[in-house]
Protein backbone atom coordinates (compact mmCIF):
# COMPACT_ATOMS: atom_id res chain seq x y z
CA UNK A 1 0.00 0.00 0.00
CA UNK A 2 1.24 3.46 -0.91
CA UNK A 3 2.79 5.31 1.91
CA UNK A 4 2.49 8.86 0.58
CA UNK A 5 -0.87 10.01 -0.90
CA UNK A 6 -0.97 12.55 -3.09
CA UNK A 7 -4.98 14.11 -4.02
CA UNK A 8 -5.95 16.87 -6.43
CA UNK A 9 -6.46 17.54 -10.03
CA UNK A 10 -4.50 15.79 -12.93
CA UNK A 11 -5.23 17.56 -16.41
CA UNK A 12 -3.60 18.36 -19.35
CA UNK A 13 -1.26 21.48 -19.91
CA UNK A 14 -1.53 22.62 -23.82
CA UNK A 15 2.13 24.79 -23.89
CA UNK A 16 2.35 26.96 -26.92
CA UNK A 17 4.86 26.00 -29.11
CA UNK A 18 6.12 29.87 -29.92
CA UNK A 19 6.82 32.20 -26.96
CA UNK A 20 6.11 35.62 -26.56
CA UNK A 21 2.39 35.12 -27.84
CA UNK A 22 -1.27 35.36 -26.03
CA UNK A 23 -2.40 31.90 -26.01
CA UNK A 24 -4.89 33.65 -28.73
CA UNK A 25 -2.22 33.88 -31.67
CA UNK A 26 -0.32 30.66 -30.48
CA UNK A 27 0.15 28.83 -33.80
CA UNK A 28 0.09 24.90 -32.02
CA UNK A 29 0.23 23.12 -29.02
CA UNK A 30 2.61 20.74 -26.99
CA UNK A 31 0.48 18.22 -25.11
CA UNK A 32 2.08 17.89 -21.04
CA UNK A 33 0.66 15.69 -18.57
CA UNK A 34 0.25 18.45 -15.53
CA UNK A 35 -1.82 19.54 -12.32
CA UNK A 36 0.19 20.07 -9.18
CA UNK A 37 -0.97 17.02 -6.84
CA UNK A 38 -0.24 14.48 -10.21
CA UNK A 39 3.59 16.25 -10.30
CA UNK A 40 4.40 15.42 -6.88
CA UNK A 41 3.16 11.48 -7.05
CA UNK A 42 5.01 11.00 -10.39
CA UNK A 43 8.33 12.76 -8.49
CA UNK A 44 7.99 10.45 -6.19
CA UNK A 45 7.20 7.97 -8.14
CA UNK A 46 10.19 8.48 -10.20
CA UNK A 47 12.39 7.91 -7.19
CA UNK A 48 10.89 4.46 -6.27
CA UNK A 49 8.75 6.06 -3.25
CA UNK A 50 5.59 3.74 -3.04
CA UNK A 51 2.95 6.63 -3.11
CA UNK A 52 -0.80 7.05 -4.80
CA UNK A 53 -2.62 9.18 -6.46
CA UNK A 54 -6.48 10.06 -5.60
CA UNK A 55 -8.24 12.09 -7.90
CA UNK A 56 -10.98 12.04 -11.64
CA UNK A 57 -10.29 12.06 -15.02
CA UNK A 58 -12.88 12.19 -17.92
CA UNK A 59 -12.96 8.62 -19.19
CA UNK A 60 -11.21 10.15 -22.29
CA UNK A 61 -7.94 9.92 -24.22
CA UNK A 62 -6.48 12.43 -22.50
CA UNK A 63 -7.38 11.03 -19.31
CA UNK A 64 -6.32 7.89 -20.17
CA UNK A 65 -2.91 9.56 -21.32
CA UNK A 66 -2.67 10.72 -17.79
CA UNK A 67 -3.80 7.49 -16.02
CA UNK A 68 -0.71 5.50 -18.09
CA UNK A 69 1.95 8.55 -17.81
CA UNK A 70 1.07 8.42 -13.86
CA UNK A 71 1.94 4.73 -13.52
CA UNK A 72 5.12 4.45 -15.97
CA UNK A 73 6.43 6.30 -13.29
CA UNK A 74 5.56 4.00 -10.59
CA UNK A 75 2.21 5.71 -9.26
CA UNK A 76 -0.66 3.43 -7.93
CA UNK A 77 -3.34 4.61 -9.59
CA UNK A 78 -5.93 2.40 -8.49
CA UNK A 79 -8.38 5.50 -6.57
CA UNK A 80 -7.53 7.61 -9.73
CA UNK A 81 -11.19 7.22 -11.32
CA UNK A 82 -12.58 7.58 -14.72
CA UNK A 83 -15.74 9.71 -15.08
CA UNK A 84 -18.15 9.48 -18.07
CA UNK A 85 -20.33 12.72 -17.58
CA UNK A 86 -17.26 15.61 -17.62
CA UNK A 87 -13.81 15.57 -19.49
CA UNK A 88 -10.31 15.82 -18.38
CA UNK A 89 -9.52 19.39 -17.51
CA UNK A 90 -7.22 21.57 -20.11
CA UNK A 91 -5.02 24.54 -19.85
CA UNK A 92 -3.55 25.94 -22.94
CA UNK A 93 -0.56 28.42 -21.65
CA UNK A 94 1.61 30.10 -23.72
CA UNK A 95 4.51 32.65 -21.98
CA UNK A 96 3.71 36.41 -23.13
CA UNK A 97 6.74 38.45 -23.96
CA UNK A 98 6.72 40.17 -20.92
CA UNK A 99 7.41 37.21 -18.73
CA UNK A 100 3.91 36.39 -18.04
CA UNK A 101 1.70 33.05 -18.81
CA UNK A 102 -1.39 33.23 -20.32
CA UNK A 103 -3.82 30.80 -19.86
CA UNK A 104 -7.26 29.20 -20.98
CA UNK A 105 -8.87 26.73 -18.78
CA UNK A 106 -11.28 24.07 -19.95
CA UNK A 107 -12.94 22.60 -16.60
CA UNK A 108 -16.80 23.64 -17.07
CA UNK A 109 -16.99 21.73 -15.02
CA UNK A 110 -14.03 18.92 -16.06
CA UNK A 111 -13.79 15.69 -14.13
CA UNK A 112 -11.14 16.37 -11.24
CA UNK A 113 -14.19 19.13 -10.02
CA UNK A 114 -16.37 16.23 -10.25
CA UNK A 115 -14.52 13.99 -7.25
CA UNK A 116 -17.10 12.81 -4.62
CA UNK A 117 -17.10 12.69 -0.97
CA UNK A 118 -18.46 8.73 -0.96
CA UNK A 119 -15.76 7.76 -3.96
CA UNK A 120 -12.52 8.43 -1.17
CA UNK A 121 -11.54 5.54 0.51
CA UNK A 122 -10.39 5.61 4.39
CA UNK A 123 -8.92 2.56 3.92
CA UNK A 124 -6.49 3.46 1.49
CA UNK A 125 -5.87 6.64 3.27
CA UNK A 126 -5.61 4.51 6.66
CA UNK A 127 -2.97 2.72 5.18
CA UNK A 128 -0.41 5.73 4.45
CA UNK A 129 1.92 7.63 6.78
CA UNK A 130 1.82 11.11 4.62
CA UNK A 131 -1.57 13.08 2.77
CA UNK A 132 -0.62 15.78 -0.07
CA UNK A 133 -3.33 18.35 -1.05
CA UNK A 134 -3.35 21.70 -3.07
CA UNK A 135 -5.85 24.07 -2.86
CA UNK A 136 -7.06 23.82 -6.80
CA UNK A 137 -9.57 20.41 -5.61
CA UNK A 138 -11.00 23.13 -2.67
CA UNK A 139 -12.30 25.54 -4.92
CA UNK A 140 -15.41 23.94 -5.97
CA UNK A 141 -18.28 21.32 -5.08
CA UNK A 142 -17.97 18.27 -4.49
CA UNK A 143 -14.53 18.03 -5.32
CA UNK A 144 -13.95 20.40 -2.21
CA UNK A 145 -15.93 18.18 0.03
CA UNK A 146 -14.19 14.87 -1.25
CA UNK A 147 -11.03 16.91 -0.06
CA UNK A 148 -11.72 17.14 2.77
CA UNK A 149 -12.99 13.88 3.94
CA UNK A 150 -9.79 12.74 2.65
CA UNK A 151 -7.96 15.21 5.38
CA UNK A 152 -10.30 13.94 7.85
CA UNK A 153 -9.42 10.25 7.37
CA UNK A 154 -5.60 11.31 7.17
CA UNK A 155 -6.15 13.45 10.22
CA UNK A 156 -8.03 10.26 12.24
CA UNK A 157 -5.35 7.74 10.79
CA UNK A 158 -2.98 10.20 12.41
CA UNK A 159 -1.17 10.73 9.01
CA UNK A 160 1.14 13.75 8.39
CA UNK A 161 -0.71 16.20 6.27
CA UNK A 162 1.26 18.64 3.60
CA UNK A 163 -0.26 21.34 2.13
CA UNK A 164 0.88 23.10 -1.19
CA UNK A 165 -1.86 26.15 -1.63
CA UNK A 166 -0.50 26.38 -4.93
CA UNK A 167 -2.34 29.64 -5.98
CA UNK A 168 -4.16 29.75 -8.93
CA UNK A 169 -6.06 33.55 -8.27
CA UNK A 170 -7.93 32.98 -12.30
CA UNK A 171 -9.80 29.77 -11.40
CA UNK A 172 -11.08 31.59 -8.03
CA UNK A 173 -14.43 33.58 -8.16
CA UNK A 174 -12.03 36.37 -6.89
CA UNK A 175 -9.33 36.83 -4.35
CA UNK A 176 -10.81 37.13 -1.47
CA UNK A 177 -12.92 34.00 -1.35
CA UNK A 178 -9.23 32.05 -2.56
CA UNK A 179 -7.59 33.72 0.31
CA UNK A 180 -10.73 32.81 2.81
CA UNK A 181 -10.50 29.15 1.80
CA UNK A 182 -6.85 28.66 1.89
CA UNK A 183 -6.84 30.42 5.49
CA UNK A 184 -9.57 27.73 6.51
CA UNK A 185 -7.33 24.85 5.44
CA UNK A 186 -4.44 25.95 7.04
CA UNK A 187 -4.92 24.74 10.37
CA UNK A 188 -5.46 21.31 8.69
CA UNK A 189 -1.72 21.16 7.58
CA UNK A 190 1.28 20.13 9.59
CA UNK A 191 3.69 20.77 6.79
CA UNK A 192 2.65 24.33 4.41
CA UNK A 193 4.77 25.25 1.35
CA UNK A 194 4.53 28.24 -0.84
CA UNK A 195 6.39 30.23 -2.82
CA UNK A 196 7.03 33.92 -2.01
CA UNK A 197 3.70 35.63 -3.98
CA UNK A 198 1.64 32.86 -1.98
CA UNK A 199 3.54 33.79 1.17
CA UNK A 200 2.83 37.60 0.20
CA UNK A 201 -0.44 36.93 -0.83
CA UNK A 202 -1.40 35.44 2.55
CA UNK A 203 0.09 36.98 5.20
CA UNK A 204 0.23 40.92 4.05
CA UNK A 205 3.53 40.82 3.67
CA UNK A 206 7.30 39.99 2.11
CA UNK A 207 8.62 39.18 5.05
CA UNK A 208 9.52 35.71 5.10
CA UNK A 209 10.20 35.35 8.98
CA UNK A 210 7.04 37.12 9.63
CA UNK A 211 4.73 35.83 7.17
CA UNK A 212 5.72 32.17 7.94
CA UNK A 213 5.31 33.19 11.50
CA UNK A 214 1.81 34.05 10.66
CA UNK A 215 1.33 30.62 8.83
CA UNK A 216 2.60 28.69 11.70
CA UNK A 217 -0.01 30.81 14.05
CA UNK A 218 -2.90 29.34 11.70
CA UNK A 219 -1.74 25.75 12.68
CA UNK A 220 0.98 23.96 10.60
CA UNK A 221 4.36 22.99 12.43
CA UNK A 222 6.27 23.39 9.45
CA UNK A 223 6.30 26.53 6.77
CA UNK A 224 8.79 26.09 4.05
CA UNK A 225 9.09 29.49 1.55
CA UNK A 226 10.54 28.44 -1.68
CA UNK A 227 12.31 31.36 -3.09
CA UNK A 228 12.88 30.38 -6.56
CA UNK A 229 17.03 30.05 -7.77
CA UNK A 230 17.63 31.40 -4.18
CA UNK A 231 16.39 28.02 -2.81
CA UNK A 232 14.70 28.07 -0.13
CA UNK A 233 13.31 28.97 3.55
CA UNK A 234 12.03 26.78 6.42
CA UNK A 235 10.68 27.77 9.87
CA UNK A 236 9.37 25.85 12.64
CA UNK A 237 8.95 26.52 16.51
CA UNK A 238 12.19 25.33 17.20
CA UNK A 239 14.31 28.32 14.43
CA UNK A 240 14.69 28.74 11.02
CA UNK A 241 17.02 27.76 8.35
CA UNK A 242 17.87 29.95 4.79
CA UNK A 243 18.94 26.95 2.51
CA UNK A 244 20.64 28.68 -0.94
CA UNK A 245 19.67 27.23 -4.06
CA UNK A 246 21.41 25.08 -6.73
CA UNK A 247 23.11 26.96 -9.93
CA UNK A 248 21.85 25.56 -12.91
CA UNK A 249 20.53 27.09 -16.57
CA UNK A 250 16.94 27.31 -15.74
CA UNK A 251 14.78 26.60 -18.84
CA UNK A 252 11.20 26.03 -17.57
CA UNK A 253 10.32 26.14 -14.31
CA UNK A 254 7.09 24.06 -14.95
CA UNK A 255 6.95 21.69 -12.00
CA UNK A 256 9.81 22.64 -9.83
CA UNK A 257 7.94 23.31 -6.77
CA UNK A 258 6.15 20.04 -7.23
CA UNK A 259 9.52 18.22 -7.46
CA UNK A 260 10.71 20.26 -4.36
CA UNK A 261 7.95 19.34 -2.09
CA UNK A 262 8.04 15.21 -3.58
CA UNK A 263 12.08 15.55 -2.75
CA UNK A 264 11.21 16.52 1.18
CA UNK A 265 8.03 14.47 1.47
CA UNK A 266 10.77 11.74 0.44
CA UNK A 267 13.33 12.56 3.14
CA UNK A 268 10.30 13.09 5.44
CA UNK A 269 8.80 10.14 5.01
CA UNK A 270 12.11 8.18 6.22
CA UNK A 271 12.36 9.94 9.53
CA UNK A 272 8.88 9.08 10.01
CA UNK A 273 9.66 5.55 9.31
CA UNK A 274 12.84 5.73 11.80
CA UNK A 275 10.64 6.78 14.34
CA UNK A 276 11.15 10.64 14.22
CA UNK A 277 7.86 12.82 14.59
CA UNK A 278 8.13 15.89 12.29
CA UNK A 279 9.21 18.33 15.32
CA UNK A 280 11.93 15.67 16.46
CA UNK A 281 14.09 16.20 12.93
CA UNK A 282 17.01 17.72 13.76
CA UNK A 283 17.51 21.28 11.90
CA UNK A 284 21.20 20.31 10.63
CA UNK A 285 19.24 17.31 8.78
CA UNK A 286 16.56 19.65 7.76
CA UNK A 287 19.06 21.35 5.97
CA UNK A 288 20.23 18.20 4.45
CA UNK A 289 16.36 17.55 3.17
CA UNK A 290 16.13 21.16 2.08
CA UNK A 291 19.44 20.88 0.05
CA UNK A 292 17.80 17.49 -1.61
CA UNK A 293 15.18 19.62 -2.47
CA UNK A 294 16.40 22.63 -4.15
CA UNK A 295 18.06 20.04 -6.30
CA UNK A 296 14.99 18.57 -7.14
CA UNK A 297 13.79 21.75 -8.02
CA UNK A 298 16.62 22.93 -9.34
CA UNK A 299 17.26 19.38 -11.95
CA UNK A 300 13.73 19.83 -13.35
CA UNK A 301 13.89 23.42 -14.73
CA UNK A 302 16.69 22.34 -16.75
CA UNK A 303 14.60 20.15 -19.18
CA UNK A 304 11.13 21.60 -20.89
CA UNK A 305 7.25 20.94 -19.22
CA UNK A 306 7.03 19.10 -15.37
CA UNK A 307 7.18 15.14 -15.54
CA UNK A 308 9.61 14.51 -18.21
CA UNK A 309 12.27 17.14 -16.18
CA UNK A 310 11.69 15.08 -12.49
CA UNK A 311 14.96 14.14 -11.60
CA UNK A 312 15.67 9.96 -11.00
CA UNK A 313 17.16 9.00 -7.73
CA UNK A 314 20.39 8.62 -9.54
CA UNK A 315 20.50 12.26 -10.75
CA UNK A 316 19.68 13.53 -6.93
CA UNK A 317 22.22 10.80 -5.38
CA UNK A 318 24.92 12.12 -7.86
P1 LIG B 1 7.04 27.51 -7.70
O1 LIG B 1 7.46 26.75 -8.94
O2 LIG B 1 6.09 26.73 -6.85
O3 LIG B 1 6.65 28.93 -7.93
P2 LIG B 1 9.78 28.21 -7.04
O4 LIG B 1 9.90 28.97 -8.32
O5 LIG B 1 10.17 28.89 -5.80
O6 LIG B 1 8.35 27.58 -6.80
O7 LIG B 1 10.69 26.90 -7.24
C1 LIG B 1 10.65 25.80 -6.37
C2 LIG B 1 12.06 25.32 -6.07
O8 LIG B 1 12.70 24.90 -7.28
C3 LIG B 1 12.97 26.39 -5.49
O9 LIG B 1 12.86 26.43 -4.08
C4 LIG B 1 14.33 25.92 -5.94
O10 LIG B 1 14.79 24.91 -5.08
C5 LIG B 1 14.06 25.31 -7.31
N1 LIG B 1 14.22 26.30 -8.40
C6 LIG B 1 13.26 27.01 -9.04
N2 LIG B 1 13.77 27.83 -9.98
C7 LIG B 1 15.11 27.63 -9.96
C8 LIG B 1 16.23 28.15 -10.70
N3 LIG B 1 16.06 29.08 -11.66
N4 LIG B 1 17.47 27.72 -10.39
C9 LIG B 1 17.67 26.79 -9.42
N5 LIG B 1 16.67 26.25 -8.69
C10 LIG B 1 15.41 26.65 -8.94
Amino acid sequence: MPQIISLGEALIDFVSLQTGVEVKDAPGFLRAAGGAPANLAAALGKLGVDVGFVGKVGDDPFGHFLQETLASNGVDTSQLLFEKSARTALAFVSLRSDGERSFSFYRHPSADMLLNPKEIDENYLGSARIFHFGSISLISEPSRSATLKAIEYATRHDLVVSYDPNLRLNLWENAEQARREIEKTLPLAHIVKVNEEELAFLTDTEDLLEGSNRLRQAGPLMVVVTLGKDGCFFSDKRGRLKVDGVKVEAIDTTGAGDAFAAAMLWKLLDCLREGEGLEQVPLEKMRGILGLANKAGAITTTRKGAIPALPTLTQLED
